[in-house]
């Protein structure tokens, strides 16, 4: 092999920005830059930061205002508690915020990434701001500042774990609640070992990613990162380099006389590369929309910082879109811009509908294992063996009876009834319902059950009832009468 020549195993071209060519990573030191994005970024991040640690102690119509109970298969919402059979609600609701962020990121690109995703306002508002308070701030090529030591080090780490511990409780939170919570602090590990062990793997994760992953988690791991790339038309707005301002890009020429700093024979961009070296997942903006890119505008401070020092117009590096910055006729129809606002009404107007049109009792009605009916022999009466589940949704204890209504010869035999429920518990009873054989002129019977406390509940639920095939000579299908359907 030449002298000069690459190995056979370098890649010919830069595979991640992360990684050096012998595949090794290449850990990134992001300088801060100060500047009107930051200082708004900060206001959004640390509002959500309060927001996250808060919301499990806010308290609306006495619940949390969300507590994620997986134990009781409860999810409760700013005051509304969503059990099991709120599935199809759960489902309007999942597709309603894919929709949102599919529109959102075709609007607005990756805000979500910079602004507000937890990843990177924990990252950059609260580890990274102890890490440059231990080691200082980062030189040149991202190395350590010059402070840092093993004790600084060590120090920096203790306080990651403080911090990651409570936040690894906080979250905690929204699965078992405050009250819980603050009962388990107080007490041995051993009387809640299952919970203890969630939270020190929390901890472990919390540490793994804000200490070592860090910015691989928005490379490689997020999946919404991987599919920017189909969310975004040539019109959303992204962060971009205006390549017609800033090439050809070149070193600062001063001229000799005039100390007033001026790029002579070049574009704006004077090649200064701290729009590199500030950025949090180590790319070069100025080639293009990259995926690894989350839209932190740390670039555009950076940039911005520059310009204003050599006095050009701010804004070689901004907030723009593909086809504006490559001049392109603004599109005024975008596909995209007319269906996910479509899809969207459509499926916030079924869930608001749902949700609105919601009974106080969810009531399901189940047949009973073993044969679909059966032929009493003393009577000769046909009977279905039932179940009716029902889940009580409101705040006070309620009592059920099971009525049939609009059916004079048939009757409910229970000693399961009336259901009992506490506020927001379930219960089920079983019974027999039995109608005379000429109730089956086909082999099957629809009839209403109501489920009623006899004052405000009343919930009606039209049940198919099986049995043999009725003849008025009085002969049955005896397919039917064996209860093989
Ligand atoms: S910060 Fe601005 S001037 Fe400096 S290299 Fe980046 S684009 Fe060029
Ligand atoms: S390119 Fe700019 S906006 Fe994108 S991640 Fe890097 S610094 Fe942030």
């Amino acid at each position: 092999m030449h002298q000069g020549q690459p190995s056979l195993l370098e890649p010919e071209e830069q595979v991640l920005s992360t990684l050096n060519r012998d595949g090794s990573r290449r850990w990134l030191r992001p300088r801060l830059s100060p500047g009107r994005f930051l200082s708004a970024r900060r206001w959004v991040g640390y509002l959500l930061i309060a927001l996250f640690t808060a919301l499990p102690y806010i308290t609306i119509n006495g619940r949390p205002a969300m507590l994620l109970d997986i134990a009781r298969r409860e999810f409760a919402l700013f005051g509304y508690v969503f059990r099991p059979t709120d599935t199809i609600l759960l489902a309007l609701f999942m597709v309603s915020l894919i929709v949102t962020i599919f529109l959102l990121t075709a609007l607005l690109g990756r805000v979500w990434c910079g602004w507000a995703c937890p990843q990177t306002v924990y990252l950059e508002l609260v580890y990274r701001p102890i890490e440059r308070l231990f080691e200082g701030p980062p030189q040149r090529g991202g190395k350590p500042g010059k402070h840092a030591g093993g004790v600084r080090t060590l120090l920096k780490y203790a306080v990651y774990l403080l911090v990651s511990l409570f936040l690894a409780h906080t979250f905690l939170a929204y699965f078992v609640g405050v009250e819980r919570l603050v009962q388990w602090v107080q007490l041995s590990p051993l009387h809640h070992p299952g919970p203890f062990l969630v939270m020190l793997l929390t901890t472990g994760l919390m540490m793994f990613d804000f200490c070592f992953f860090r910015e691989q988690t928005c490379i490689v791991a997020c999946p919404y990162g991987r599919f920017q790339s189909v969310m975004l038309d040539r019109e959303s707005l992204i962060i971009s380099y205006d390549p017609s301002r800033g090439e050809p890009r070149g070193k600062l020429r001063r001229t000799p006389k005039n100390q007033t700093a001026l790029p002579v024979t070049t574009g704006d961009c004077v090649d200064c590369g701290l729009c590199v070296e500030t950025c949090p997942t180590g790319i070069d903006i100025r080639e293009g929309l990259q995926m690894e890119c989350v839209g932190c505008a740390q670039c555009i401070d950076a940039c911005d910082s520059v310009m204003a020092r050599i006095g050009r117009p701010l804004g070689l590096i901004r907030y723009s879109s593909q086809s504006r910055i490559e001049r392109e006729p603004r599109k005024r129809f975008r596909p995209r811009l007319f269906f996910y606002p479509a899809i969207l009404t459509i499926t916030i107007s079924v869930l608001l509908i749902v949700f609105f049109n919601k009974p106080v009792m969810d009531v399901t009605i189940l047949r009973n294992k073993g044969l679909p009916y059966a032929l009493l022999p003393a009577s000769g009466e046909i009977s279905n063996s039932l179940r009716v589940k029902v889940v009580n949704r409101t705040d006070v204890s309620a009592t059920l009876d099971v009525e049939l209504i609009d059916c004079p010869q048939g009757r409910i035999d229970s000693n399961e009834l009336p259901i009992s429920l506490a506020p927001g518990a379930d219960g089920s009873a079983s019974m027999l319902v039995v109608l005379p054989p000429e109730a089956f002129p086909t082999g099957r019977q629809d009839v209403t059950l109501r489920i009623t406390d006899h004052a405000d509940i009343s919930i009606e639920k039209t049940y198919r009832l099986l049995g043999p095939v009725f003849t008025p000579d009085g002969t049955a299908n005896p397919h039917q009468e064996t209860g093989n359907e």
